[in-house]
């Protein structure tokens, strides 16, 4: 999925553990306003305190709205190594993984030490964060500390929490994206194992990842939800092969993954055997929580700062679409903050996430049409001037995001089922078995 989102703003709402939470309530840890203050000070002795979030001046430092980033592979993993050095050294001096269980090398602290954390953090120059960051320590660990065996929670949360290792999402298929629950990889037992054959797409950072959480259809003939089974796979096993995918805004973080006769070990299962959507919407919950918060890809101050330059800040259409701009980013962040502050106090975000993904979406789109309004033809061809062109890197990336992580569409679909109360959607009949639909709706066989 990005590349490279911004997520240090974003609190992650833990769930408790199945069985015994291994979090820790709070109770008998350090205060927070103590924690905050031993982080200030362990952060001002190691980074830079950015120049404030004050907006850029015209035509200094380097220029940047871009959504997602055009990078190799190299360039790519050096953002996360760098990124990794910065959080062993955090998680050596107790400001790494901090809401983590400590049987993971975590803090085993709260979430309001966390956001807390995260809070400061924003305020230093630091290493970039990445998507593939996010995917495998914010929302697989999590799962799989979840659903995972003793054996599985030692084997993976402690090396992806502690980013050792990497793990991309092998959700979407070229017949099952909003529709996941359509899926139709399957994934056969045999002996002691299981064989995958199928195709997923739409993989971000498929490339750089030793493994996938892949969700493969495993029985035919049950209803589609309860036909489903969760997997780890490594993505150097025989049989699995990574396309890249160029996107339209000249990177390729996108892959196909063609699984063909892929054999996993019974210990790669994560979750019983037809418990794969349950597994598949716990990941969606996390990934839902942490997304929505993003400074990355500009806004109302880079384009105050156009239309200054351009001598169209007192154009009445502009003062209105600059004006909408703010108001939209601070609502999201107000709407944020109350989602932030329930998900810490009940341990859920509900449909927060889908509220303020939805808003973030909504706001890019208004952002690329200002300063399309403000550009014109300078947004396609590029004159070469400073804090011009570059707004091209956002307006072809801004729609990925409208996409990724569940639509608009299927955000407004939950708002309105889940905050409106409106009917829920005409489903198919639950009773079919997944074979049966498949047949009845698209024709389709096995
Ligand atoms: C930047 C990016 C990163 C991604 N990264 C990953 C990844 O790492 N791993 C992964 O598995 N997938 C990934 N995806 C895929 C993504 O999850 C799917 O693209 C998404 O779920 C939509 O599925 P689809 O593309 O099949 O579109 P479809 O589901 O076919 O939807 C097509 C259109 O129909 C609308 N629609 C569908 N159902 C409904 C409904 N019930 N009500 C109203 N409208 C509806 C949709 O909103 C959309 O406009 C990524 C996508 C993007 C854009």
């Amino acid at each position: 999925m990005l590349l490279v989102l911004d997520y240090r703003n974003h609190s992650r709402p833990w769930r408790p553990c199945r069985g015994v939470s291994r979090l820790s309530t709070g109770s008998a840890t350090e205060a927070v306003a103590e924690f905050r203050d031993r982080a200030r000070t362990w952060l001002e002795a190691r980074a830079h305190r950015r120049t404030a979030d004050a907006p850029q001046r015209w035509g200094e430092g380097e220029f940047s709205v871009v959504v997602f980033h055009d990078a190799t592979d190299d360039e790519e993993r050096a953002v996360l190594d760098a990124y990794r050095d910065w959080h062993r050294d955090k998680v050596a001096a107790g400001f790494g993984a901090i809401a983590v269980p400590a049987a993971y090398g975590g803090g085993g602290l709260t979430k309001a030490h966390d956001a807390a954390f995260k809070e400061l953090e924003a305020q230093f120059d630091v290493p970039r964060d990445h998507e593939l960051i996010s995917v495998t320590s914010k929302l697989i660990a999590p799962t799989i500390d979840e659903w995972g065996t003793p054996e599985q929670r030692e084997r993976w949360c402690r090396r992806f929490f502690q980013l050792e290792e990497y793990c991309c999402q092998l959700f979407s298929e070229p017949g099952a994206g909003s529709d996941l629950a359509g899926l139709t990889c399957r994934a056969v037992r045999d002996g002691d194992g299981w064989v995958l054959d199928g195709q997923k797409v739409w993989t971000s950072t498929a490339r750089i990842a030793q493994y996938g959480f892949a969700i493969c259809r495993s029985n035919w003939d049950v209803p589609k939800h309860a036909g489903m089974t969760a997997f780890i796979v490594p993505l150097d096993a025989p049989g699995v092969e990574v396309r890249p995918i160029r996107q339209m805004s000249g990177g390729a973080s996108f892959n196909e993954v063609f699984l063909g006769g892929v054999r996993l070990g019974d210990e790669m299962r994560i979750g019983g055997d037809g418990d794969g959507w349950k597994v598949a919407l716990t990941v969606l919950g996390h990934e839902r929580a942490s997304t929505g918060g993003s400074k990355r890809g500009g806004g109302y101050d880079e384009l105050v700062m156009l239309a200054r330059h351009l001598g169209r800040q007192s154009d009445p259409l502009i003062r209105q679409g600059l004006a909408r701009a703010y108001s939209m980013r601070k609502v999201r962040e107000w709407v944020r903050a109350g989602a932030a502050a329930r998900a810490r106090a009940t341990g859920s975000s509900g449909p927060g996430g889908s509220i303020t993904k939805l808003m973030w979406t909504v706001e890019m789109a208004h952002t690329s049409a200002v300063a399309g309004q403000l550009l014109g033809p300078a947004l396609t061809a590029d004159t070469g001037e400073w804090g011009t062109f570059a707004w091209n890197e956002h307006v072809l990336g801004a729609p990925g995001y409208r996409i990724a992580g569940g639509t608009d569409e299927i955000q407004r679909n939950i708002v309105g089922e889940r905050v409106l109360g409106l009917p829920r959607e005409p489903g198919e009949d639950r009773t079919l078995t997944f074979a049966q639909s498949l047949s009845n709706v698209r024709g389709g066989t096995r």
